[in-house]
């Protein structure tokens, strides 16, 4: 999952709020982003980072050295983000994280200024599908990991991707099933059974409208991975987040093949393109198997 994340954000970003002639060709290429110039072509942005920093914290709970609680999580945010800072983050939490010292600092912070309903608790939270099948846990330390940041419609949002993974990986569902599922948790006034085919871009309930568009584009892809990325993409405005949650939901699924990360796929040498500094594309791999190496259900969850 987290190598599919990475491909789908490091692809998106530099197609990132770009439009008419500065948009790059929709063709899987790694392309610099215009104002995120830290952020060279084949390099993931926040979208990654967050979902690793997830990654983790749900392989250290499954051996019982992590415990889900908001101060621990906000720490992980923070120690994750001074280990390798990255440009990327919306502007507020870019400096929130460049200029607290630890989980403590940031929570206070972000209590003072507030917390928001756009889609970076979406963007981060399909990792914790792996801690365990049992979605009311999911639920609950949805609410911890998704509340440091955000509030409302976004940690719906989040809880969406939730449902949406945990129906491909722990009942086997398909596309259509998984639309059945997100009828039964959700409300209808939410819409999020409804496709979203138009730009994603900076609104009220952006967490929704984004998780919509990827679900979207992994259902209107042709069943493999790359048309779930340029389906993404294809949408235009936040393409590096629409497309990382694609590619999370699209990895989970039977119906979609992965035709970048096998070796022997035709997009493959996209891999080796991408950013390998100490926590680029290797780090990503090593971590991405440890996360889905193990049964999760028959591991015992430490939360509190
Ligand atoms: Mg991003």
């Amino acid at each position: 999952m987290l190598l599919q994340i990475e491909i789908g954000d490091s692809i998106g970003v530099g197609h990132e709020y770009t439009s008419g002639l500065n948009a790059p060709p929709n063709d899987l290429g790694f392309y610099q982003h215009p104002i995120h110039t830290g952020l060279k072509p084949g390099m993931y942005s926040d979208d990654t980072q967050m979902s690793l920093i997830i990654a983790e914290m749900v392989i250290d709970a499954r051996m019982g050295s992590f415990v889900f609680t908001e101060l621990d999580v906000a720490n992980r945010f923070v120690s994750g983000f001074k280990r390798d800072p990255r440009k990327g983050y919306s502007r507020g939490l870019q400096t929130l994280l460049e200029e607290v010292r630890n989980g403590s600092e940031l929570l206070s912070r972000i209590n003072e200024h507030g917390r928001t309903d756009k889609n970076g608790a979406a963007m981060r939270i399909a990792p914790l599908v792996y801690l365990t099948d049992n979605l009311d846990e999911l639920f609950r330390i949805n609410e911890i990991v998704s509340g440091i940041t955000h509030e409302g419609t976004a940690i719906e949002a989040a809880r969406c991707v939730l449902v949406c993974c945990w129906a491909l990986k722990y009942k086997n569902s398909s596309l259509n099933e998984m639309l059945e599922y997100i009828k039964t948790y959700f409300d209808s006034s939410l819409k999020l059974d409804q496709p979203w085919m138009e730009r994603v871009k900076v609104s009220n309930d952006l967490g929704l409208i984004t998780v919509r568009a990827a679900i979207t584009s992994v259902i209107m892809s042709n069943g493999i991975l790359s048309d779930v990325i340029k389906t993404a993409i294809g949408l235009g405005g936040d393409t590096d987040t629409v497309a990382s949650i694609a590619s999370a939901i699209a990895s989970q699924s039977k119906d979609i093949k992965d035709d970048i990360t096998p070796k022997d796929s035709s997009f493959n040498y996209l891999i080796h393109q991408m950013e390998n500094s100490n926590y680029g594309v290797n780090y990503i791999k090593i971590i991405d198997k440890m996360l889905e190496g193990s049964n999760a259900s028959s591991l015992s969850v430490s939360c509190s």
